[in-house]
């Protein structure tokens, strides 16, 4: 990352703890992120434990993520929660259009657009999850891709509203499959996302912190974030054990 962005770290815990595992593994990162403060640190355990880390929380540096929210704010929507009531539990950001979400439940391009708006209109930051298949990788098609899931946003929402936003490339090969991409591959990416979005706006651009995701662990992530385009990290498997987070946010 270049010196005029914040790292930002942050954990998604999927679909994944029990009150035991929450508060242990608040507990345990605690001092990791104190003696850091130079690094932002984020985790978005699952909605039924906010209220939990949200009390445990209270005064720490660690701020609380939501891994999802529905586009509107209330209404006849069985199962779904919403970025307003995400405001009563201290939630900071709230990620949006994670591939998870794209493949297993059918989320368009226009869906995660609308989410995005939901989540900044609520006054909670997006962070917006965008990246290629292998397949799409293998076509050299990564590119084409981002862009094109980058464009519906911006043309729902402006691009000023990439200004109080993340976003997180995390290329779909990457994720959960212990392979990362290389820094070089990533960087490359990252740059490419950078100066389109500059395209629109250069003061946005050089602001906006770009994560990377996808099998990021505590060895691989100081290569990373010494590229100049990748601010940080989103990172799954690895945030649910202590020291390997630990160890990525070390690295920050
Ligand atoms: P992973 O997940 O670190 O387990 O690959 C990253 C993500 O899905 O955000």
């Amino acid at each position: 990352t270049q010196t005029t962005r914040q790292t930002l770290v942050m954990g998604n815990w999927k679909l994944n703890g029990n009150k035991a595992m929450v508060a242990k593994l608040i507990n345990d990162l605690q001092a990791p992120a104190a003696q850091h403060p130079n690094v932002a640190v984020a985790v978005c355990p699952p909605v039924l434990f906010l209220g939990q880390a949200q009390a445990l929380l209270t005064d720490s540096p660690i701020a609380l993520g939501a891994q999802d929210a529905d586009l509107h704010s209330e209404g006849a929507f069985t199962g779904e929660n919403s970025a307003v009531m995400y405001q009563e539990f201290g939630v900071h950001y709230v990620l949006v259009g994670h591939s998870e979400r794209r493949t297993l439940h059918g989320e368009s391009d226009a869906m995660v657009a609308a989410k995005f708006a939901a989540v900044q209109q609520a006054g909670l930051t997006p962070v917006l999850c965008i990246g290629e298949t292998l397949e799409q990788f293998e076509a050299n098609e990564t590119q084409a891709v981002v862009e094109r899931q980058l464009q519906e946003v911006i043309a729902h929402c402006g691009i000023a509203a990439f200004s109080k936003a993340v976003i997180a490339y995390e290329p779909v090969w990457a994720i959960g499959t212990g392979k990362t991409a290389t820094p070089e591959i990533a960087q490359q990416v990252h740059a490419a996302i950078r100066t389109f979005i500059a395209g629109f706006d250069t003061t946005v651009a050089a602001k906006i912190q770009i994560l990377y995701g996808g099998s990021v662990k505590g060895a691989s992530a100081a290569g990373l974030f010494a590229m100049a385009d990748i601010d940080g990290a989103l990172v799954g498997g690895a945030a649910l054990q202590a020291e390997e987070f630990a160890a990525i946010i070390s690295a920050g």
